[in-house]
């Protein structure tokens, strides 16, 4: 069975063809990045835009685009972003569904959470979301980027922050920015330094405490639990059963948790090693 749905800002396709005594079903999300050049004015060389794209923040210096230069840069954006993302949750079934039945077995399958970005140039076809991209300076240090306007540096990884004890925290922004397209605010989005309805942009947002702050939702390079979110909204959409609320519907899980027999549902058993099977 192959269960697709739009969810605005990418495709989710559950594929439980692939099920059998150890592989649970796949669920996919899918998105389409169509990427936008901005270059100098009147075709310099060289030139300025501001940051956020916004005419009241600073100019920053940018240089033209090359074939090479945007060629490369897309394809690591691709690369890196989905790598980040793709194949790092499972989900755990708790409810009666998707059961099949292999060599007389029933089983129950698990969910594999999987990530695919398409990138191309904007306008090639049918797209989520577009992103304008300048190509900075080399002199440029920083430029104000937001998640449709990224800079060429974005998928550097720098320094975005300090620990409490002055430790450098990395991050690669294009990981964090493609978060937010999966739908996923800043790590303290909801507290009370950061309540919702608030600039989700001002600093406390982005992590006060240190474990906070190595988020990759916050200064950091960080995966956690609450980031299966996208997947686990997902499931709740296509299947129609469950809450995010409830944390152990479409329970997320950082390993593979094999498809469950019965005895195994019924003791609520996690398969967490390879069990050997008819
Ligand atoms: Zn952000």
């Amino acid at each position: 069975m192959k269960l697709g749905m739009s969810m605005g800002k990418f495709e989710a396709e559950l594929d439980s063809d692939v099920c059998d005594q150890y592989n649970n079903a796949n669920l996919i999300l899918t998105m389409k990045l169509g990427f936008r050049q901005i270059n100098p004015a009147g075709n310099a060389a060289s030139g300025t835009y501001h940051d956020y794209g916004n005419p009241t923040r600073s100019t920053r210096k940018i240089i033209k685009w090359t074939v090479g230069s945007w060629e490369l840069w897309k394809k690591n954006f691709v690369s890196s972003a989905q790598n980040y993302w793709h194949g790092k949750f499972w989900l755990v079934n708790n409810f009666d569904l998707y059961t099949y039945e292999k060599n007389g077995v029933k089983y129950r399958p698990n969910i594999w959470c999987g990530f695919k970005l398409v990138g191309k140039d904007a306008g090639a076809e049918a797209q989520h979301h577009t992103i304008d991209v300048v190509r900075l300076d080399p002199t440029e240090k920083w430029f104000g980027s937001h998640e449709t306007l990224y800079d060429s540096k974005d998928t550097d990884n720098v320094v975005k922050g300090r620990t409490s004890a002055n430790k450098p925290i990395m991050q690669r922004a294009h990981v964090h920015e493609v978060g937010h397209l999966l739908g996923l605010d800043h790590v303290d989005v909801g507290k009370a330094n950061c309540p919702v309805g608030s600039n989700t942009n001002l600093a406390p947002c982005y992590g006060v405490a240190d474990p906070d702050k190595q988020s990759v939702m916050g200064q950091g390079m960080q995966l956690r639990m609450e980031h299966a979110v996208p997947w686990r909204r997902a499931m709740i959409t296509l299947s129609g059963k469950g809450s995010l609320m409830t944390l152990t519907d479409w329970e997320a899980k950082r390993v593979r948790h094999y498809p469950r027999i019965p005895s195994e549902v019924a003791s609520n058993a996690a398969i967490i090693n390879r069990p050997t099977r008819k």
